[in-house]
């Protein structure tokens, strides 16, 4: 039996299930879709995050990811597999990740993907053999994505066995280029991070844009461009300055950190808020705050200050995402 579920008649839901350096997740719901971004958290915490918001994990419908830093990919390939969903990668982030699972691994990667082109190929005919002939090809593609998990097939547990980067499906996108995944129109723009190839994304519903910009050195004019007119902004506030300097990392992470391709500070997500951002969103959410290097209060002062010029933020929102709890879900 279905539980009635607290926001079920919000069209379009944002829910931060965990934010910062040891995990990161995020629930993207508009129409009838729903979408994880990152599984930077266990199956199982990400599991329990989500019955604690009210939202059942076997409504999933996909998993994008935004780059293959473990805090972003924990979890990916045993929650996927359980939930027999598709996950969404650039084919850099994609390649990163499968090294990184696999770094003796015999194969190439082209073998790899050519093997695993042939394994979806086999998937999508035996789906096409049970699909009616007068389904529109969309709803086709659309259906056979979004199976629920009870008519999902069964994981072959030898292949998962032999393969930790085995997956039900996989699906390739490219920054820059829009892709449609359900109801959710999703737009991935390149970030600058010292990763394979990270993006954020813009997220759009029944006309709600829900914008995700974390894990970046600064703030490019394609990312400016990006976080123009959205609704939701989740923007990464990641470290004091200060607090950085004389923290506890070695120099070398601190230099890491702080370069063009490290994080954000408060400093810089203030003074971006503060000079270009058009203050048009209902609510403004800073995450990936370090928990070495920030302290919440300092990151909400600093965003606060910069944000008093804008007329228009007067009654919106300035909420700040946790590590180890999930927010409240904001709805639409
Ligand atoms: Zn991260
Ligand atoms: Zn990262």
């Amino acid at each position: 039996m279905h539980r009635l579920k607290r926001y079920a008649h919000f069209m379009v839901r944002f829910t931060v299930l965990a934010s910062g350096s040891k995990g990161n997740c995020t629930v993207v719901t508009g129409g009838n879709t729903r979408i994880l971004v990152d599984a930077g958290l266990s199956c199982r915490e990400l599991f329990r995050r989500m019955r604690m918001v009210d939202e059942d994990p076997a409504t999933l419908d996909a998993i994008i990811i935004t780059h293959e830093h473990s805090d972003h990919v924990a979890g990916l390939a045993v929650t996927a597999r359980k939930l027999g969903i598709p996950v969404y990668f650039t084919e850099g982030t994609h390649r990163a990740w499968v090294r990184w699972l696999s770094p003796r691994k015999q194969m190439t990667y082209t073998q790899w993907l050519e093997q695993c082109r042939k394994q979806a190929a086999a998937r999508m005919a035996e789906a096409d053999a049970a699909m009616n002939d007068e389904c529109d090809p969309e709803e086709v593609e659309i259906s056979a994505e979004s199976a629920p998990v009870e008519t999902a097939e069964p994981v072959p547990a030898k292949a998962m066995e032999k393969d930790p980067t085995w997956l039900p499906s996989i699906q390739f996108f490219q920054a820059g280029k829009p892709l449609q995944i359900g109801d959710i129109s999703v737009s991935p723009f390149t970030i600058p991070h010292d990763a394979a190839d990270p993006v954020g994304f813009v997220f759009q519903a029944e006309g709600v844009r829900l914008a995700v910009a974390t894990d970046l050195g600064y703030i490019p004019p394609n990312v400016k461009a990006q976080l123009k007119s959205v609704d939701l902004l989740l923007l990464e506030s990641n470290h004091d300055l200060e607090m950085l300097r004389d923290g506890p990392y070695p120099w070398s992470v601190k230099q890491r950190v702080l370069s063009r391709v490290g994080h954000l500070s408060n400093e810089a997500t203030a003074t971006y808020l503060e000079t270009e951002y058009d203050g048009q969103a209902t609510y403004v959410i800073l995450g990936h705050l370090s928990e070495s290097n920030n302290l919440p209060e300092l990151a909400r002062i600093s965003a606060e200050r910069a944000l008093n010029g804008h007329a228009t933020l007067l009654g919106n929102r300035l909420l700040l995402a946790a590590q180890h709890e999930p927010m409240s879900t904001i709805c639409f």
